[in-house]
């Protein structure tokens, strides 16, 4: 935890209460003692610093000194990615939220196990927990959009063209590297990346019918996580 990111109704009259997680955070690992500076965020708003009071049962207390840094940009990467199983699902989701991904869209595909959808870790709890502790990681306070679909094909046919409209859109695969894309980063970029078992042909062609090129990191085949990372890192960082 970077950053002690409150929702505004745990921030008030300058004074904000730390959840039980954070307390415990603040306690055990920061090791911070009252008169302490830590470093706060609002969900969706600034950031700043803050004085920790004290600790009052499960829940520490903190004076904002002020809020008034801005959070870093967000990349202007939609990531479009199959739905991997629930073990990973959670890992996955901090560590895009850590690299600044400013929308995530989880969407089916052949490969992906229908248990894979039942899984709590989409359920809206989950899932904002999750972004928060990736917003805590990385420093940011804002949260990514988050879009499921769990149809391929009605989701590439009637809503992609829209959402990928003056879109760069890159489909990640392994293979021979063919071309160095360069990415403008003035211009909005979309990202494909697969699941375990990698996207079935119909799905890629499916992909480059609607403008995906594709895009290589080698022939070395990597785990998803390790894939968005070295993709973000090669064409953003
Ligand atoms: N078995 C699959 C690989 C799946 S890896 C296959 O052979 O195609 C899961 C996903 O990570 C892939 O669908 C791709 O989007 C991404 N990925 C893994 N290695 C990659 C690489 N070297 N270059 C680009 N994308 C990669």
């Amino acid at each position: 935890m970077n950053l002690l990111l409150c929702r505004p109704e745990h921030c008030q009259d300058g004074e904000i209460q730390a959840s039980e997680r954070q307390t415990r955070h603040l306690q055990t690992t920061l090791m911070a003692k009252p008169g302490d500076t830590i470093r706060v965020g609002l969900l969706e708003g600034k950031r700043g610093q803050a004085t920790l009071l004290s600790y009052k049962g499960n829940h520490a207390r903190l004076r904002v000194e002020h809020l008034s840094e801005e959070p870093p940009a967000k990349l202007n990467l939609t990531l479009l990615m199959a739905m991997p199983r629930p073990k990973a699902f959670r890992r996955i989701l901090q560590a895009v939220v850590a690299l600044g991904v400013d929308r995530l869209i989880l969407i089916n595909s052949y490969r992906v196990e229908k248990s894979y959808w039942q899984t709590p870790w989409l359920q809206p709890d989950s899932l904002e927990e999750n972004i928060q502790l990736g917003l805590e990681q990385s420093g940011d306070t804002r949260s990514p959009d988050i879009l499921i679909r769990k149809r391929f094909k009605p989701f590439v046919e009637d809503e992609l063209p829209t959402l990928s409209e003056g879109v760069e859109c890159l489909l990640a695969h392994p293979g021979p590297v063919h071309e160095k894309h360069c990415i403008n980063r003035h211009q909005a970029q979309m990202l494909a990346v697969g699941p375990e078992g990698g996207f079935i042909p119909y799905e890629i062609e499916k992909l480059c019918e609607s403008g995906f090129r594709i895009h290589s990191l080698g022939p070395r085949i990597l785990r998803v996580d390790t894939a968005i990372s070295a993709l973000i890192g090669q064409l953003y960082l």
